[in-house]
């Protein structure tokens, strides 16, 4: 079954909205997207990084038998007598894991067992084997030991019928070795997002490539790639395009063929040469948010034929700032993962800093014991400022002076998920 398709005006913003703060921007994106992917299964080794569509029931328990924490001898708790030294008839045979022993082991009598054998009949309690001397066909060792010690119960971890791990989550190593040990082999899962990036400009050519003195080499378009890859969805390399309205909807058209969802950079504002905007206009599809947000000019959005695109701002600083803030949760929700908030600390601050009010700002920054630096340019075609960095600090909507020492906002960069 496909899943529903996005209202025509999922990115609309309220009229007469001058520049509207972030979290509003936010709340309106979540409100409108759902996921587009549909749903497949996958056998467990598969399916590492997808996005979990449905909640797994466990087919078996974990343990699915009681059995042998420890390589020892096996014994029912009830043959322990009061007095200080225990000595039990050791009887033949042994339990392993992968070969169980079926006959009933006796009170006052005790079978050698290894690590993962199934407890066999008539044992409860195993005894550390470094704990006992064997002699003269028996096994003796010291009291103390709890009934049930050196065992581990069939679905102490989790019974047979749980529901485990929820639906939208990335699935995780750990996730898999769950799934296994309960049986499952395949899982459903959303087939991965598949999102167009596609840069814009005449002065933009591809990495490497010759350029003249009034070029440059494409910064964002590798950025976006590996970013969308970090996330667990498909990247579809779109190229570069100059600023023409018809070649931006050319490139536009493919992507919409091929993919979800579309990432854009550049000629995302309302100026002569940004075509982004014009050929979303010309579509009647363009809405521009002008979010109170620096770094980060207007955010062109729109569906174009039914596929939602993100027109990102050039600079490649902000074009990295509005894909984490913006692209991140809105791709997430498309996906199948749900919305995701960045993971903040309250952590002091190692700088000074005064801002006005009327927009939230980003820095690039970084964490050293403890507290958080900044870079010491906030130029939005400052790349290396964002390879120095490892997480943003996110300064209020509200005026604000920072002191050294002063706690603020830092969002690292693994809580957007790039590490
Ligand atoms: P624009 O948003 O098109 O006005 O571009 C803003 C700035 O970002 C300009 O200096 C562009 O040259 C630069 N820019 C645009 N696209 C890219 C890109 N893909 N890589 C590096 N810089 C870019
Ligand atoms: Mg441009």
């Amino acid at each position: 079954m496909s899943p529903p398709k996005l209202s025509n005006d999922c990115f609309a913003l309220p009229q007469g909205v001058d520049w509207t703060p972030v979290p509003d921007a936010l709340s309106r994106l979540r409100a409108r997207l759902s996921p587009v992917t549909e749903v497949e299964h996958l056998p467990l080794i598969e399916a590492a990084g997808r996005v979990l569509a449905d909640a797994p029931v466990a087919l078996r328990s974990n343990p699915p038998q009681s059995n042998s924490a420890v390589d020892g001898y096996g014994f029912a708790f009830e043959s322990l007598a009061t007095a200080r030294e225990i000595s039990l008839l050791l009887l033949e045979g042994r339990a392993a894991a992968g070969a169980p022993l079926s006959g009933e082991i006796p009170p006052g009598h005790a079978v050698r067992i290894l690590t993962g054998a199934i407890l066999p009949p008539g044992v409860d309690t195993v005894v550390l084997q470094e704990d006992v001397e064997v002699a003269a066909g028996s096994v003796h060792f010291a009291t103390g030991l709890k009934r049930g010690a050196n065992c581990r119960k069939s679905g102490e971890d989790v019974d047979a019928g749980a529901r485990v791990l929820a639906p939208g989550r990335r699935l995780q190593p750990q996730d898999l070795a769950l799934c296994s040990a309960l049986g499952i082999g395949e899982l459903p899962v959303h087939r991965r997002l598949r999102v167009g990036v596609l840069s814009t400009g005449d002065e933009v050519v591809p990495p490497g490539a010759p350029v003249a003195p009034h070029q440059i080499h494409d910064a964002n378009g590798p950025m976006l790639c590996a970013i969308l890859a970090r996330w667990g969805m498909e990247p579809v390399p779109l190229g570069i395009v100059g600023d023409t309205s018809d070649m931006v909807s050319a490139a536009l058209d493919e992507g919409a063929l091929s993919c979800d969802a579309i990432l854009t950079s550049g000629g995302a504002s309302a100026g002569d040469e940004d075509h982004v905007s014009a050929a979303l206009r010309a579509a009647d599809a363009l809405h521009t948010w002008r979010i109170a947000i620096k770094p980060g000019r207007p955010l062109a959005l729109g569906l174009w034929k039914g596929t939602p695109v993100f027109g990102l701002p050039g600079n490649p600083v902000a074009a990295f700032v509005c894909t984490l803030l913006f692209a991140r949760p809105a791709l997430h929700s498309l996906s199948g993962a749900g919305w995701r908030d960045p993971v903040a600390w309250r952590l002091p601050a190692a700088f000074t800093k005064r801002k006005k009010p009327g927009r939230q700002e980003y820095l690039r920054a970084r964490c050293v014991d403890g507290s958080v630096e900044v870079f010491p340019s906030e130029g939005s075609g400052r790349i290396s400022g964002l390879t120095w960095s490892d997480g943003l600090v996110r300064l209020p909507h509200e005026a604000i002076d920072i002191a050294p020492g002063d706690p603020v906002d830092y969002l690292p960069y693994s809580g957007f998920d790039l590490t």
